[in-house]
């Protein structure tokens, strides 16, 4: 595998002014319809994440889950998402975030962790870090551990990180 994962940048399509005014709208869309591409990202999560003994992957709604439903087949762990508020139809805990664009409530079915289990949370992309801290907050609240979150993209300036209370943080791709 390569080292340098730069190249995936190319198959990444920028849009500017989406959905909002400033907003450099990062299209993984052209990067999913490419089969090395697709193939490339989901081996390398699959490498870094085999024989840790990760219980779950956690999703976020909508595009965390491409590719953690399929690090979660390659490792052997089990799905879960992680929804926006109102689809899941069990009980769930919700937490609160804002967006690089908006606010919203994200929510987990009560029973979808067990509290001894170890779990990587799992997005396409990392800007202000809102969506992975409320990720954060809804496994704290369960009191599982925490292993790691991983990115496809991480917007560096917006400086995410920060807010993802000491965290290990893993991001393929960096802007
Ligand atoms: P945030 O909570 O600010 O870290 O935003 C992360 C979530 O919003 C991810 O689920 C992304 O899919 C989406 N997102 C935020 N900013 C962008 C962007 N510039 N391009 C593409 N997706 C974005």
């Amino acid at each position: 595998m390569e080292k340098n994962f730069d190249y995936l940048k190319d198959l990444i399509r920028t849009i500017p002014d989406f959905p909002e005014k400033g907003i450099l709208f990062r299209d993984i869309t052209t990067l999913l319809k490419n089969k090395k591409g697709l193939k490339d990202v989901i081996d390398i999560f699959t490498e870094r994440y085999k024989d840790k003994n990760i219980d779950y992957v956690l999703g976020a709604d909508a595009r965390g889950f491409i590719f953690g439903a399929a690090i979660a087949y390659n490792i052997g762990a089990g799905f879960i998402p992680v929804r926006k508020k109102g689809k899941l139809p069990y009980k769930t805990i919700s937490a609160d975030y804002t967006l690089e664009y908006g606010t919203n409530s994200i929510e987990i079915h009560e029973d979808a962790i067990e509290k001894e289990s170890t779990v990587v949370i799992v997005d396409d992309l990392l800007a202000t870090g809102g969506t992975a801290r409320a990720m954060i907050d809804l496994v704290d609240k369960i009191g599982a551990k925490i292993h790691e979150l991983a990115f496809m993209i991480e917007l560096k300036d917006l400086n995410g990180v920060d807010k993802l209370n000491g965290h290990n943080v893993f991001s393929i791709l960096k802007y």
